[in-house]
């Protein structure tokens, strides 16, 4: 069986696809405002159900509202192949992003659909929810979920700014499903993905195989101080929670800073403080931290110091601290036979590819922790990424959808 070793995507049908996303939740001029359990999230979602029902593909949504579309397979009982990523964004999102990882999925189905081929495997076509967490912290909330990661009710309880949760969000836009979060049997899971850095481009090279990704950590850190006037209260009076996560954030750049000659990186993404008005010292504030090195030891001791830095910030503004979260991921977790299988097919392609490093975090760091997992990144525009100006062209992504094509078909005739 197999399909034909000439087989190619459509990729002007891949395009429109695309095209048609990127008139669902329009943010600023060329991007998207995407946010997870919005409006504009569920518009999206009943988009792809509605292409993936056009594919004949068996539909199902999970608790925690990830879309599951099915392929059946010979033999429907065997574990699946999973091939997807995610339909939301940041607030000022791109349209390429997680998005072009999904319906690269759905655009391998059509293939085989016009191809007339079954695999053995079924394959599926996922978009999880809440990659970004931009809305609702931690990100890769529900793929996190399906691996056991984190317990479903701690996943709705999840807070948006305004209060609103996770749980109450998902039942709204109607995307609660019944279908069990986690402890599925998986065979496979590959995830094409736009680079999110600019090396592809700037090397000229046609796709990336991603052979593992920076060991990062995170931490969202609360530090509670008092409120008082800000005139008379003297220094040494001072409990402003303000200025302690303001000094973590600026002690965790200087992380960033000091092991940056071998790429080491360091953000402080995320400060919120309350009530945060002029005339007042806050009360309470929170910031969300993180580190990432290419070398895991290195990354460790980078999260050591900005763990250490937190508590410095605290005791030099008289706040108390809490580290509300901490989180991991990166590291060598992607499978060599998946890995060496999609280098076989950039060769056999005859695309221009090379090794590659990921910088960002991936819902396929979750499913590595319990599948065979790897990735696919295509190029984009010198690396410009959530934001507006996140630009690629169809070309961009014909090698990576031609090699995850026969590298899918492949694994799911195992
Ligand atoms: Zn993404």
């Amino acid at each position: 069986m197999g399909v034909n070793a000439q087989a190619r995507v459509d990729l002007d049908r891949f395009w429109d696809t695309i095209q048609t996303s990127a008139r669902i939740g329009v943010g600023r001029p060329g991007g998207l405002a995407r946010l997870t359990l919005t409006d504009e999230d569920r518009q999206m979602r009943d988009q792809f159900v509605n292409w993936c029902k056009q594919a004949k593909l068996e539909v199902e949504v999970d608790e925690l509202g990830s879309i599951f579309a099915c392929r059946p397979g010979r033999e429907p009982d065997l574990p699946p192949v999973l091939v997807g990523s995610h339909l939301d964004t940041q607030i000022n999102g791109g349209r390429y992003d997680g998005i072009a990882g999904v319906l690269a999925g759905l655009e391998l189905c059509r293939t085989l659909d016009e191809l007339d081929q079954q695999t053995k495997r079924s394959i599926v076509v996922v978009n999880w929810t809440n990659e970004e967490g931009a809305r609702f912290s931690p990100p890769m909330a529900a793929s996190g979920g399906f691996v056991g990661r984190y317990e479903r009710d701690w996943i709705y309880g999840l807070a948006d700014d305004e209060g609103k949760t996770f749980g109450d969000e998902l039942e709204r836009i109607g995307y609660r499903g019944t279908r069990k979060a986690t402890g599925h049997a998986v065979d496979a899971y590959f995830e094409l993905h736009i680079e999110q850095g600019p090396l592809l481009h700037a090397e000229n090279k046609q796709v990336g195989i991603v052979c593992g990704g920076y060991p990062s950590h995170g931490m969202r850190v609360g530090f509670a101080g008092q409120t008082a006037h800000t005139g008379p209260t003297p220094m040494d009076l001072r409990h402003n929670a303000l200025v302690a996560a303001a000094r973590w954030a600026t002690a965790v750049d200087d992380i960033g800073w000091d092991f940056a000659v071998h790429d080491g990186k360091a953000t402080a993404a995320r400060l919120v403080a309350w009530p945060n008005k002029a005339g007042i010292l806050s009360e309470t504030s929170e910031a969300v931290c993180d580190v990432r090195h290419p070398d895991a030891i290195t990354a460790r001791v980078m999260a050591e110091k900005m763990r250490r830095a937190a508590f410095e910030a605290g005791a030099r503004a008289g706040c108390e601290v809490t580290i509300h979260d901490e989180w991991q991921w990166g590291g060598d977790i992607f499978d060599d036979t998946l890995v060496d299988s999609l280098r076989k097919q950039a060769q056999r392609l005859d695309y221009d590819w090379r090794d590659i490093q990921s910088q960002a975090g991936h819902d396929a760091y979750f499913l590595a922790m319990k599948y065979p997992t790897a990735m696919v990144f295509t190029p984009c525009k010198n690396g410009i990424t959530h934001n507006n100006h996140e630009h690629c062209e169809p070309h961009d992504f014909e090698p990576g959808l031609n090699i995850l094509l026969h590298a899918v078909v492949e694994r799911a005739d195992r």
